[in-house]
């Protein structure tokens, strides 16, 4: 027999920043919390977080990033275009390289000391029982958790979508994103540039006197790796990440909801998928305080919460795809998103 716990109020699984940020929320608001942490090895290159996600990640409490920072902060992203209009743009983006690795663990020992309960182990399975309590079970744990309200957090594994079989809808062609580091020579300006070319794009951010994190990002189809723009030598091992556009339709449900990459996700030139990450999981957990303590009617707030995030993501993708059409990868984008994703998905029948 697998021992069973006491009934959480809410059960968070994945604990990246949307999942950090949703089980923090979700306990300072006074609920009972248990966040599953899968325990998986932690990214080490630093990301470009914008200013606003970085406000956020210090109201939830995490006082000192210091740490965590790579580089100066920064203000401005120098544009180069081989291709359009405009072969050398600026834009206001005020933003900080974020080492990963380290956010994550500071917003984890935030929860922790907020009054989480963490768990380690990876969510299997769910099933709904007949008073509407979710039980989970976690692999390797030996532990079921039932949880009134479960927040799914797991990042583009998007564990409850395929759990409960939610639709989603794809909104791109097959894309690839390589990263890593580069060292700089001599005379190369040393300010963050996203440099558009023929076939995909670069982003390249300082992170110290001599080192910069990339990004690169093309079509699945555009199998050899492209050079690194002039002037910089790549250093260290690269790694490799599909990121076909997708958006999950009712990510807002009877008792759960689904949060950051989980719940939908574009690719890096959105500029914001940590500080989405992090509205989310803080969004999410606001929805399930309102329906835990009965003070809104429980399918109009999942309801808000999925048409929030439906116009979030749907405008972003908008704008984007207008950018990369002026910018001669018209060819990416394989539709515009639908007009669903609104109301709220009943799961009760498929979970139970
Ligand atoms: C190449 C690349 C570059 C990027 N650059 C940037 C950038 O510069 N700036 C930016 O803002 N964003 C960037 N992003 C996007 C950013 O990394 C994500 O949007 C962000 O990590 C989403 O956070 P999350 O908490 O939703 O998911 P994640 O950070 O992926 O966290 C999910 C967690 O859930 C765990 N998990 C998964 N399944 C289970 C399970 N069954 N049970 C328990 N735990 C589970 C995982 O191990 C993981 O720890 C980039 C992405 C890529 C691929």
């Amino acid at each position: 027999m697998r021992a069973v716990q006491d009934i959480d109020e809410v059960l968070v699984v994945g604990d990246g920043p949307a999942g950090c940020a949703a089980a923090i929320t979700c306990v300072l608001s006074g609920l009972r919390t248990t966040l599953v942490s899968g325990g998986a090895r932690r990214c080490e290159f630093p990301e470009s977080i914008h200013a606003g996600g970085i406000d956020l990640v210090h109201s939830l409490g995490v006082g000192d990033l210091s740490a965590a920072y790579a580089g100066p902060a920064f203000t401005e992203v120098a544009q180069r275009n081989g291709l359009a209009v405009e072969p050398n743009a600026g834009m206001q983006w005020p933003a900080r390289n974020v080492r990963r690795d380290i956010l994550d663990t500071l917003l984890l020992d935030r929860a922790r000391a907020s009054g989480v309960t963490i768990v380690t182990g990876r969510a299997r399975s769910i099933a709904k029982e007949d008073s509407g309590i979710f039980r989970v079970e976690i692999e390797k744990n030996a532990q079921a958790r039932r949880a009134a309200f479960v927040i799914d957090a797991t990042g583009a594994a998007q564990w409850l979508r395929r759990q409960f079989k939610l639709p989603r809808q794809v909104l791109s062609v097959p894309l690839v994103c390589r990263r890593g580091l580069a060292r700089r020579e001599k005379d190369v300006g040393w300010s963050p540039g996203f440099y558009v070319e023929k076939d995909g794009w670069f982003w390249i951010a300082p992170t110290s006197p001599e080192i910069a994190v990339w990004t690169h990002v093309t079509t699945a189809r555009q199998r050899s790796p492209q050079p690194l723009p002039d002037g910089f030598q790549a250093e260290g091992k690269a790694e490799q990440a599909a990121r076909t556009w997708t958006l999950v339709d009712g990510v807002g449900g009877t008792n759960y909801a689904v949060v950051g990459d989980a719940a939908g996700y574009l690719d890096p030139a959105s500029g914001d998928g940590v500080t989405l990450a992090l509205q989310s999981g803080r969004n999410a957990a606001i929805t399930a305080a309102r329906i835990l303590s009965r003070s809104e009617q429980p399918n109009a707030a999942a309801a808000a919460y999925s048409d929030w995030w439906y116009r979030r993501i749907a405008a972003k993708a908008r704008s984007l795809g207008f950018f990369y059409a002026t910018h001669g990868l018209a060819s990416w984008m394989d539709t515009q998103p639908a007009g669903v994703g609104l109301g709220t998905q009943d799961v009760s029948a498929g979970a139970g």
